[in-house]
C-alpha cells in the first residue's frame, strides 16, 4: 500500500521501532526493496534524493513505479523527495505524486530554517504530504562532518523548531553523515541527543548517514529513539559489489540474468537494515489491503541462462 511517512512513523515512534528508509532510483532497487519488506512484513520508505532525481530518477518516471509496486503489497510504502532544497524541485516532486517531502534548510539558522520549513508545510499538508525537516546539520563522511559538534541537533531548540513548524518528522544531527566514511572509521554516535530529541517530543526522529554506521549502532540508535534510519551508499555499495562478483564469475552473463541478481542483492542487503531496525512483523499494525504479486523470483526467465 502507498503512504506517507507520517502514517508510518507515527505508528514506529508510538511503538518504539525504527524504520529503513533506502533510496532506490531505479526498477531493480525499488523492487528487491519492496520486495524485502514484503517478506518480513515490515513498512518501508524509498528515498528519493534531489540530485538522483534531476540527474537519473526522474519523478513522472518513478512515481508511477513505486506506486504501482507499493499497492501489490499489504505493506506500507512511502515515498519521500529526499534532502529538497530548491522550491522547483519541490514542487516538481509535489506535482509527480510523491507521498512525501523532505525539506532541508539546515544550512541556514533556525529562523530562516523555521520559515522555509513552514512554506513546504503549508504546501504539503492541506494535500495530505507528509514533510519531514532537519535541524542541527548533517553533513558529508569526506570531510568528516560527524564529527563537528557545532553541527550537532540542540534538543532545547528541537520543540520551538516543531511547534512553529509542524513538521511530520524531524532529521537530527548526533553523530553520523552522509556518504562513505574513511576507511575504518565508524562513527561515535551521540545516543543522549537521541534521548534528550525523544524526552520533548513525540515527533518521529530520523537518523541520516546510516551507511556504514555500524550495525550495533543503528540498533543502539533505534533503542534510543529513532525512528527513520536513511541508507543509501552501502545498499548500492553492495548491490555493485555483487554485480562485480556475478561478471568476475562469468563475464558473458546475459543482462537480465544481471539486473535479476542486482535485484536479489539489493532485496539481501534490504532486509539486513530492516532487521536492524527492529520493523519485521509491523505491517500487520496498518490496514491490510492486498498481497505483493511480483517478486524478483518471477525474473528468472531461464533465458541466457
Ligand atoms: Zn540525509
Amino acid at each position: 500500500m502507498y503512504t506517507d511517512i507520517k502514517t508510518i512513523l507515527d505508528d514506529a515512534s508510538k511503538n518504539n521501532y525504527g524504520v529503513l528508509a533506502a533510496s532506490a532510483i531505479n526498477l531493480e532497487l525499488a523492487r528487491g526493496l519492496i520486495a524485502a519488506a514484503d517478506e518480513l512484513q515490515a513498512p518501508l520508505i524509498i528515498l528519493m534524493g534531489q540530485i538522483q532525481m534531476t540527474k537519473h530518477a526522474r519523478a513522472d518516471v518513478m512515481v508511477p513505479l513505486i506506486r504501482t509496486l507499493a499497492e501489490e503489497t499489504n505493506v506500507p510504502v512511502a515515498l519521500i523527495l529526499d534532502h529538497g532544497r530548491d522550491w522547483d524541485v519541490i514542487t516538481h516532486a509535489f506535482r509527480n505524486g510523491f507521498s512525501s517531502i523532505m525539506i532541508d534548510a539546515s544550512a541556514y539558522e533556525m529562523e530562516e530554517n523555521i520559515k522555509r520549513t513552514q512554506k513546504i508545510v503549508e504546501l504539503c499538508h492541506p494535500q495530505g504530504v507528509a514533510v519531514e525537516a532537519e535541524l542541527g546539520h548533517v553533513g558529508q563522511a569526506s570531510s568528516g562532518d560527524q564529527d563537528l559538534s557545532e553541527f550537532y541537533t540542540k534538543p532545547e531548540d528541537v520543540t520551538e523548531f516543531l511547534s512553529h513548524t509542524h513538521a511530520d518528522c524531524l532529521a537530527i544531527a548526533c553523530g553520523t553523515a552522509h556518504g562513505q566514511y574513511p576507511k575504518g572509521v565508524i562513527p561515535q554516535i551521540r545516543f543522549d541527543i537521541i534521548r534528550a530529541v525523544k524526552e520533548v517530543t513525540d515527533v518521529p526522529i530520523a537518523l541520516h548517514g546510516g551507511s556504514g554506521s555500524g550495525d550495533e549502532n543503528i540498533k543502539r540508535a533505534v533503542e534510543a529513539g529513532i525512528n527513520k534510519v536513511n541508507v543509501c551508499t552501502e545498499i548500492f555499495n553492495y548491490v555493485r559489489d555483487d554485480i562485480r562478483k556475478a561478471l568476475d564469475e562469468n563475464p558473458d552473463l546475459d543482462l537480465l540474468s544481471l539486473v535479476s541478481r542486482a535485484e536479489r542483492a539489493a532485496k539481501e542487503i534490504g532486509k539486513h537494515f530492516i532487521l536492524l531496525t527492529g520493523s519485521q512483523g509491523k505491517a500487520a499494525n496498518f490496514q491490510k489491503t492486498s498481497g505483493f504479486a511480483h517478486g524478483f523470483a518471477e525474473l528468472n526467465l531461464g533465458i541466457g541462462e
